[in-house]
C-alpha cells in the first residue's frame, strides 16, 4: 500500500512541485499519474522512492513511512520498489543479461537463484532470446524492455515508470503499456507517468491527474471518461 498524506514538496530553489498531495493507492492497482510537463509527476514519484523527500506530510510505502528513513536505509525501500525511467539507462559494456543480473549481484544472491530470476524476468518481458545481446543491438522498444526485466528482477511489489513510453514511437509505446499491464496482473502494483492520455483511453485504468503540483482529479477505471477538448485541442478527464 502507498499512501501519501497531506505532503508538500518545495526544493531549494523556492520552487513548490506539489503542494497538499492525499491519497492512497492499494496493492495490485494499475495507476496512471497523468498531467502536463512540470505537473509534479516525477516530483511524486521522486517521494515515493526516496529519492527526495517531502517538505511537508508522510509518504508510505509498504510498511515504510519513507521520509524517516535514514540514507542508509534507503536499500530497504529499493527492494520493495522497481524503477523504469524515460531514458533506459542501461550499461553499454554489459550483455543484456547482464543488464539485468547486476542488480540482484550487488545484493549478493547466488548465481543459481540470479540465473533463475533473470531467466524469468526476461521471460516476462519477451527477451529471453536476446540475453546474450548487447543493448546496442536491440531496438528501443527492446532495450525499454530490458529496463522492465532489470526492474522487476528482485520481484518488487511496486513498479514505477515515469514515462516509460516517451522515446518510443506509438506503436512500441503501446506494447510497453500492454507489457505493465500484463505485469499488473501479476500483483505488482503499477504506477506510470504519462502526459499521453490516449494510453488512458486504450487501456483504462485509476488516473490521478496533476496540474500544477495539485491534484485536479482521482478516478476509477470505471468512472474515467475521456473527451478530446475541440478548443484546447487537448484530451481531458472527467
Ligand atoms: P513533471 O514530471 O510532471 O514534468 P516535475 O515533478 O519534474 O514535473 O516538476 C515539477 C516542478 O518542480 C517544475 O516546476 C520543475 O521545474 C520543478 N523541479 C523538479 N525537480 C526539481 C529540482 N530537483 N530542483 C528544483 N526544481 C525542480
Ligand atoms: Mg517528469
Amino acid at each position: 500500500m502507498i499512501r501519501l498524506k497531506q505532503v508538500s514538496k518545495t526544493y531549494k530553489n523556492k520552487v513548490t512541485a506539489l503542494t497538499d498531495i492525499s491519497l492512497t493507492i492499494d496493492q495490485g492497482e494499475f495507476v496512471y499519474l497523468v498531467g502536463q510537463s512540470g505537473s509534479g509527476k516525477s516530483s511524486l514519484m521522486k517521494l515515493l522512492y526516496g529519492k527526495e523527500y517531502p517538505t511537508q506530510g508522510y509518504v508510505v510505502v509498504g510498511s515504510r513511512v519513507v521520509n524517516q528513513i535514514k540514507a542508509n536505509h534507503l536499500h530497504l525501500l529499493r527492494r520493495e520498489v522497481g524503477i523504469v525511467f524515460q531514458e533506459f539507462h542501461l550499461l553499454p559494456q554489459k550483455t543484456v543479461y547482464e543488464n539485468v543480473a547486476y542488480v540482484l549481484e550487488v545484493t549478493g544472491h547466488s548465481t543459481a537463484s540470479i540465473e533463475e530470476k533473470v531467466m524469468d524476468a526476461l521471460t516476462t518481458v519477451g527477451l529471453k532470446h536476446k540475453a546474450l545481446d548487447f543493448p546496442s543491438q536491440c531496438s528501443g522498444g527492446e532495450q525499454q524492455r530490458v529496463a522492465i526485466a532489470r526492474a522487476i528482477v528482485h520481484r518488487p511489489g511496486i513498479l514505477i515508470a515515469d514515462e516509460p513510453t516517451g522515446n518510443l514511437d506509438p506503436k512500441t509505446g503501446y506494447d510497453m503499456l500492454k507489457l505493465l499491464h500484463k505485469i499488473n496482473k501479476t500483483g505488482t502494483t503499477v504506477i506510470m507517468a504519462t502526459h499521453d492520455y490516449s494510453f488512458v483511453e486504450r487501456m483504462p485504468s485509476r488516473v490521478i491527474e496533476l496540474n500544477k503540483g495539485k491534484i485536479k482529479s482521482d478516478r476509477s477505471k470505471n468512472h474515467t471518461l475521456l473527451l478530446y477538448s475541440m478548443k484546447t485541442g487537448d484530451y481531458f478527464v472527467v
